[in-house]
């Protein structure tokens, strides 16, 4: 056993930090300690990432199930959201199993699997149902046969209502009419432009409101055009997340043009600023990472859309807490309680898991830092908030 001693923890019931000493147990072997002096610490529940691509199985050059969790893990995560674009596409009961017979076999944390809703696999709903954690559905031309009909989602919206499915529906919302109308536009940015995303966002909007026992999900929300029908509804089946990229980059930020490439892409600064205020107040729900890792080779020749900043995700949500742009209460809603609450996860009031990190001394994203297979990072030489020093996971500790 050793003591977390002096540890400032967040008290949900309270809204505020109280200190106090933790017994827990030791896992690291060879650590003579008995107390651990955690005065300039603090403790907060474990984050939550609900979008995450892992790349196992097809693209382990990539990443794969281990270090994608061990980049989670020293980024404060311990429940991810793995996505279907992989090969085999996650969107058979077999390939659900498949993945979370491969995701088992690392024990950093625990990734959940999400199944893909496509013109292909409405018969394999009814079974689906019972072994995916949630589905993902991209409306616009994707990976593989990824891609599904608005009419095949309403299809599916149909089964999933008639067999009284809790699984939450998470959608890329980007228009496949407004892309292609698009598709001559000179930049990635103007290919894929803001109104894609809203027009896709009213659709999600109709949807939710005809289907009220289903749960939607609007993930990586890019730009201020889709907060203005966010803003207007009050859906209690419907929730949005944005991701880091979204709040601290744009198509002018100074780092390599490469790096840039993302769907929906990189906007401007004028939507970081609409986003961080959307997510203040709540009218964004809540953060993922939309981690989506390439190597550095494939970047430069190919340059297919996709960043990592699974690693990254927590550091940067309390870095705006840092700043004053977002509240305590606010963020550790965005990142651990309301994505518990989409993935039907059980919240640990009785403090057996938390996240233990230095929310006082800046850090510098580089090389050294950077746990993903990728070993790159939009983020590199940004100094941020929240290093992880220790995880305490099932009153186990974990030095990092
Ligand atoms: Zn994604």
């Amino acid at each position: 056993m050793v003591v977390l001693q002096n540890l400032k923890f967040w008290n949900h019931q309270i809204r505020d930090f109280q200190i106090k000493d933790f017994e827990v147990d030791v896992t690291t072997e060879g650590l003579g300690q008995k107390e651990i002096d955690c005065s300039n610490f603090i403790a907060l529940p474990p984050a939550v990432d609900l979008h995450v691509h892992f790349r196992e199985p097809g693209f382990e050059h990539k990443e794969n199930m281990h270090s994608g969790a061990f980049a989670a893990l020293h980024g404060g995560i311990l429940h991810v959201l793995d996505m279907p674009n992989t090969n085999p596409i996650t969107d058979s009961t077999k390939a659900v199993l498949q993945k979370k017979e491969l995701s088992s076999k690392q024990k950093w944390i625990e990734i959940l699997v999400a199944a893909a809703l496509t013109n292909y696999n409405f018969d394999e709903i009814e079974g689906l149902d019972s072994h995916c954690d949630a589905y993902k559905v991209f409306m616009s031309e994707s990976f593989g046969n990824l891609s599904i009909s608005y009419k095949n989602i309403e299809n599916s919206l149909v089964k999933l209502e008639s067999i009284e499915s809790s699984k939450p529906i998470i959608f890329h919302a980007e228009d496949p009419r407004s892309i292609a109308e698009s598709k001559k536009e000179n930049t990635h940015s103007k290919k894929r432009p803001p109104e894609a995303e809203a027009f896709a966002v009213q659709a999600v909007l109709k949807w939710a409101s005809d289907f009220p026992s289903l749960k939607f999900h609007l993930t990586h929300i890019s730009s201020s055009l889709s907060l203005k029908f966010l803003d207007l509804i009050d859906s209690t089946n419907l929730t949005s997340d944005t991701c880091p990229r979204y709040l601290f980059l744009n198509e002018d930020s100074n780092i390599p043009r490469l790096y840039k490439k993302v769907n929906p892409p990189l906007r401007k600064i004028s939507d970081n600023n609409r986003l961080i205020e959307s997510l203040a107040t709540g009218v964004v729900d809540m953060i993922s990472s939309d981690h989506s890792p390439h190597t550095l080779a494939e970047k430069e020749k190919e340059n297919p859309s996709g960043m990592p900043g699974v690693q990254e995700l927590l550091p940067a949500l309390l870095t705006l807490v840092k700043n004053m742009k977002i509240e305590w209460d606010r963020a550790i809603e965005a990142f651990h309680y309301l994505p518990s609450k989409l993935l039907n996860l059980e919240t640990d009031e009785s403090l057996n898991s938390f996240i233990v990190l230095d929310i006082n001394e800046p850090f510098r994203v580089d090389k050294s830092w950077i746990k993903s297979k990728a070993k790159w990072s939009p983020f590199e030489n940004l100094f941020l908030y929240g290093r992880i020093k220790h995880i305490v996971k099932n009153n186990s500790l974990i030095r990092m």
